[in-house]
């Protein structure tokens, strides 16, 4: 197992850890709580039968501030708080008085979060914290000899920023040199401290590197390799194919190379011949780590026998950490039956790893049985009726170019005149704050506590009440305000067919925070609307167009487990037409412009840029899909979440939608000059307002972001709305910049 869950199968971790945060929780309970859950973890890993188990997996908060914190990159402005260590800790995650958190940006492809650790040229690197080895220490004291794992040397360089006020020169991994007698150093003192092996993550090698980088690759584990005292060195790289990295690692003095055989299935065609490989131990990742489907034990054993004899041994494990998938799936009440056979999640995984090592150990015999059993769930899987629904696949195999596209933006916005905006239009992203009120709602009704119709009255007056607030503020295309929405996707999930949600499947997103991806099994259909009650509820409150409000497939598709029996690209189509037939029914029950939202368009592009064109091709076509089916006169919106667009930029363009909502307060606006560069020329909200913090934006600070936004783009194409959505926010604060942003609109307008 290269990693596994930390936050609790209950989530125990969460509740200490927000418990120790507001004050209801001693240092001492976190730390307790957070033994028991190392101690549960490293028990049930061995007596799952593991030869070797992962220590160092736990986190209080993230593993790449981890290693920032075991190697010093402390920043000043937290290290002069002059906190304790774990106090130091939670500042740099999560800001404290008035130093700034670490930057938090997600964790390659996954919709994981970690902590971008900041570099100065004056960094000291040294071993500063003893984490690694204390939790070596209490593995061994609870009987089990585990293996350390750290985040490599190259990744978290890599991963790194130049800390402010470095030279524009500088890069963190010109400090490489001083981070590995850091890393020589801790190898030494766990070798002395007993450990055997110690695993080094570096999955940075299954994105593109430069020749540069991947110099450093090999002169980083040359050095670590050739150190006299110093456990076994495991290097792991998942996500994907390592490419040239692999034959670089190879040829170090290192004993053992985790390679990704799900996700980087192709390299299994070029381990062979592979020079060095025949000294070193071969982790076989088969065990998909990121997704949920129980494995095809066959499947993966008949390649790792094409494994065997190429390298020194052959081991098997998942093909990355399991941090990405729930604990449990026997936690699952809710989950048809015949589904739910069909699912692996960690606990199961496990054991799937183990039965394979077995087997390649001991041969078939010894594991028949559950080989069996894997070989009658895939075979039920592959003809289960419940998966497949043949009008879905027969429209998909209808669908031509005119569904993906509508007439040209002139002759649209010629038809949307009649929706009567002023120039400067000014909205919101959809979401407004989620009461206590709407929440206590939300839990009463599963708890079986207040029936449908009383729910659904409580979220027709919250809706009232969201549009009336917009009325009296002014705002010129309102939302409902989505209280009905646990959350963008699930609630979606939970109104289409082809989905599961489970009940405890949660999955660390960063922190404390985690979230419950729905688990798509079958083709997508949607038995009915899902949004146009609430919708066309609100429109009926005002005379002022109410914007209906979606989430887009791709979002869909990224923030849930999805099917590995077909591709990516006919399952987000089928996302699409159930969009499709959304805003279809959307606008016939008089609703006339509606948000497809898309933030995750940026997440799942792929890490390499050889792959780059095809998912964006086949993402655009998919939203392509979903929003042209209404007439000219219908206005599409999407919104997308950052500023931070470089090679997506295009597919932005050719979204094609009417108005295009981003990030931008934070970056004052540079994204418009981006966007005019590659042509676009249609309807663009910059977020003036960071919804990311409690703080309320002035009437000049607004109108100065529009000014500066209207060097960039004609008055009749901005829109002022805030950066995203404000369900997080509290209503005090929301109509406090709510009312500026109306009025530095009005005061722009009136300047024109
Ligand atoms: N419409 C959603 C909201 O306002 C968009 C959220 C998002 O972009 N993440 O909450
Ligand atoms: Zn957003």
């Amino acid at each position: 197992m290269l990693g596994y869950p930390r936050i609790g199968p209950n989530r125990e971790l969460k509740r200490a850890l927000e418990d120790y945060w507001s004050g209801r929780c001693d240092e001492a309970h976190l730390r307790e709580v957070a033994r028991e859950l190392r101690a549960d973890t490293w028990r049930a890993l061995r007596d799952a039968g593991l030869d070797s188990v992962p220590s160092g997996t736990f986190s209080f908060y993230d593993h790449v501030l981890d290693t920032a914190v075991t190697f010093g990159a402390v920043p000043e402005r937290h290290a002069a708080l002059g906190l304790g260590p774990l106090d130091t800790y939670f500042a740099m995650a999560r800001g404290a008085d008035s130093a700034a958190p670490l930057e938090m940006t997600k964790w390659f492809d996954t919709n994981y979060h970690y902590l971008v650790p900041e570099i100065a040229p004056d960094t000291r690197f040294r071993v500063a914290d003893r984490i690694p080895i204390e939790q070596y220490r209490e593995a061994a004291a609870a009987g089990v000899p585990a293996r350390p794992v750290l985040v490599g040397p190259l990744t978290f360089l890599l991963l790194a920023k130049p800390a402010a006020g470095s030279p524009d020169s500088f890069r963190p991994l010109d400090k490489l040199d001083e981070l590995l007698d850091a890393y020589a150093e801790l190898l030494g003192e766990l070798h002395s401290a007993g450990a055997e092996w110690v695993q080094l993550d570096e999955p940075a090698f299954a994105a593109d590197r430069s020749p540069a980088e991947l110099d450093a690759l090999r002169r980083a584990y040359h050095r670590l390799g050739g150190l006299a005292r110093r456990p076994d060195l495991l290097v792991a790289g998942y996500f994907g194919d390592l490419g040239e990295a692999l034959d670089v690692l190879a040829v170090t003095p290192v004993e053992a190379i985790a390679v990704d055989l799900v996700a980087g299935r192709s390299q299994v065609d070029r381990l062979p011949g592979l020079p060095g490989l025949q000294d070193k131990t071969l982790v076989a990742g088969l065990v998909d780590g990121r997704n949920v489907w129980r494995t095809d034990l066959d499947d993966a054993l008949s390649t790792a026998a094409t494994l065997l004899g190429l390298a020194g041994s052959v081991a098997v494990s998942t093909s990355c950490s399991l941090l990405h998938v729930p604990y449990d799936v026997e936690a699952e009440a809710g989950i048809d039956p015949r589904v739910k056979s069909w699912l692996a999640f960690a606990v199961q995984k496990v054991r799937e790893v183990v039965v394979l090592g077995r087997a390649l150990r001991e041969g078939r015999d010894a594991v028949a049985d559950d080989l069996a059993a894997a070989r009658a769930i895939a075979a039920d899987r592959a003809e289960a009726d419940l998966v497949r629904d043949h009008r879905v696949q027969a429209r998909l195999k209808s669908l031509r170019p005119q569904h993906f596209r509508r007439a040209d933006y002139a002759t649209r916005r010629v038809a949307q005149e009649s929706l009567r905006l002023p120039p400067l239009p000014t909205t919101t992203i959809g979401s407004f704050p989620q009461t206590s009120e709407v929440r206590r709602a939300r839990a009463a009704l599963r708890r079986g506590r207040i029936d449908r119709a009383t729910y659904r009255q409580r979220m027709r007056d919250e809706i009232e009440h969201v549009v009336r607030r917009q009325e009296e503020l002014g705002l010129d295309v309102l939302v409902h305000g989505e209280p009905e929405r646990n959350d963008m996707v699930q609630y979606f999930a939970e109104h289409l067919g082809g989905f599961a949600c489970t009940d405890h499947g949660w999955v660390q997103s960063y922190g404390s925070r985690c979230v419950r991806p729905p688990i798509l099994y079958g083709d997508v259909s949607r038995p009915e609307p899902i949004t146009v009650e609430w919708a066309t509820h609100a429109q009926r409150l005002t005379t002022k167009p109410v914007k209906g409000m979606l989430t887009g497939p791709v979002t869909i598709l990224a923030w849930s487990f999805v099917r590995d029996d077909q591709p990516l690209a006919d399952t987000a189509a089928q996302i699409a037409l159930a969009i499709r037939d959304e805003v279809r029914d959307l606008e016939a029950a008089g609703i006339r412009v509606v948000q497809v939202d898309e933030p995750a368009l940026r997440e799942l592009l792929p890490l390499r840029a050889a792959e780059h064109r095809r998912y964006l091709e086949w993402a655009v076509n998919a939203f392509r899909l979903a929003t042209s089916g209404v007439a000219d006169s219908t206005q599409i919106h999407t919104h997308l979440c950052y500023s931070e667009f470089g090679d997506v930029i295009e597919a932005i363009a050719a979204l094609d939608a009417d108005v295009t909502s981003i990030e931008a307060a934070r970056s004052r606006m540079e994204v418009l000059g981006d966007l005019a560069a590659v042509g676009f020329a249609r309807g663009v909200g910059p977020g003036v307002y960071d919804i990311h913090s409690p703080r309320v934006p002035e009437v000049d600070e607004i109108a100065s972001l529009l000014r500066a936004a209207l060097a960039a783009v004609p008055a009749e194409r901005l829109w002022v709305n805030p950066d995203c959505g404000l369900k997080t926010r509290g209503y005090p604060e929301v109509e406090a910049a709510l009312e500026n942003l109306v009025r530095a609109a009005a005061q722009v307008r009136a300047s024109l």
